[in-house]
């Protein structure tokens, strides 16, 4: 099988196996106060150090959650703790963060939205207008995951700060796969999601800057300093700060590598026809998502799969929806368009070979 899908979601590192592996044994509570309890606190907090020096937060800061769905969705009904009844993100955000939106209308909270500008990216000139001291949280992503554009999060925090508003932003598609520090970037909220960095699946985090409050998704117990109830899962835990903590240290290495065969890729793209999204704006390595004009996407993916190469048509939940994707549509692709795109996403073990093979592959089918 050649994948090319990591923005879906990545194999397991094998540290994140042996780290895993290193606590099994490990299986008391970690909210118990005796041996096995402490011991598996002890982990669980060294886990949560370690986790904090990589993102460049304060180890209070780290709040572990589910996935990065929960992480979103807690950082956006925390505008509910604001008093204020506003949020200002983009149309272009993962559903997680715009299904929480739209279900604090009932709450009577409204959403604005910025514009998406050609390039695949939002201007933090359009807030003008936008964001005011009616706006209790912004929320714009680092990376958007179907066109790997990096986002101005840094200067829109400013005037987020500026607004007297709080900041959220959802590092998904950055975290472990470009530089990145909490602090740098001047947020109040920042997700996370193992399974995107070679973590497991079914664990991520909610970076909390100290003194804001997160708004609990999950009520019960005390866990995570009162900001999410329910036993913490060490086991997961450990498998993400393992896998956070190569992908860090390997970053630059494993970018050179993604950039060298997504270039390798885009241009044999183009040579067959294909049309790459937002081709001159900052982008990741990692991303590549082309325009294939009169054909259907779709198609292309399962006659790809027959062959045995995994790629994606939007994102891995819409996919298969039969819906155009929203991120497309909201860079002003038509629903025909979007539903001729698909994205390439890059792992540091593609190779040459595997990227010859799918264009190979396409000129076979196109
Ligand atoms: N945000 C972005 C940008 C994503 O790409 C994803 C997953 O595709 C998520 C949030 C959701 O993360 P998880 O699958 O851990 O819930």
């Amino acid at each position: 099988m050649i994948y090319f899908d990591h923005a879906a979601t990545t194999a397991l590192r094998k540290e994140a196996i042996e780290a895993m592996e290193g606590v099994f044994s490990l299986y008391g509570n970690p909210s118990s106060a005796h041996e096995a309890g402490m011991k598996a606190r002890e982990a669980l907090e060294d886990c949560r150090d370690t986790m904090a020096t990589l993102l460049g937060c304060d180890y209070d800061e780290v709040i572990f959650t589910s996935c990065g769905t929960e992480a979103d969705v807690t950082a956006i009904r925390s505008v509910l703790a604001t008093g204020k009844n506003r949020i200002l993100t983009t149309p272009f955000e993962h559903h997680a963060v715009l299904r929480a939106c739209e279900e604090l209308e009932r709450d009577g909270v409204r959403t604005d939205f910025l514009p998406v500008h050609k390039g695949g990216y939002v201007s933090p000139a359009d807030c003008d207008g936008l964001l005011d001291g009616r706006t209790g949280l912004v929320s714009v992503m680092r990376v958007n995951n179907e066109l790997g554009t990096l986002q101005p999060v840094r200067e829109i925090a400013v005037l987020a700060r500026q607004a007297g508003a709080l900041m959220h932003t959802d590092a998904v598609q950055a975290v472990g796969l470009i530089p990145l520090s909490f602090r740098e970037l001047g947020v109040d909220f920042l997700s996370l999601s193992a399974h995107k960095f070679g973590g497991p699946k079914g664990v991520g985090a909610l970076i909390c800057k100290r003194g804001t409050v997160a708004y609990p998704l999950l009520v019960g117990g005390g866990q995570e300093r009162q900001r999410r109830a329910g036993t913490e899962s060490l086991l997961l835990v450990a498998g993400m700060t393992a896998a956070l903590k190569v992908s860090v240290e390997n970053g630059e290495r494993e970018r050179e590598i993604k950039t060298r065969l997504r270039d390798r890729l885009q241009n044999g793209l183009i040579a067959l026809g294909a049309v790459p999204l937002c081709k001159d704006s900052e982008r990741t390595p990692g991303h590549l998502s082309a325009m294939f004009p009169g054909k259907d996407a779709a198609a292309l993916l399962h006659a790809l799969d027959l062959r045995g190469i995994c790629v994606s048509a939007g994102s891995a939940c819409a996919s298969g929806s039969g819906a155009p994707s929203h991120a497309l549509t909201a860079l002003g692709l038509t629903d025909e368009q979007a539903l001729s795109c698909l994205r390439f996403s890059l792992g540091a073990d593609n190779t040459e070979e595997e990227t010859d093979e799918l264009l190979a592959a396409l000129r076979e089918i196109l």
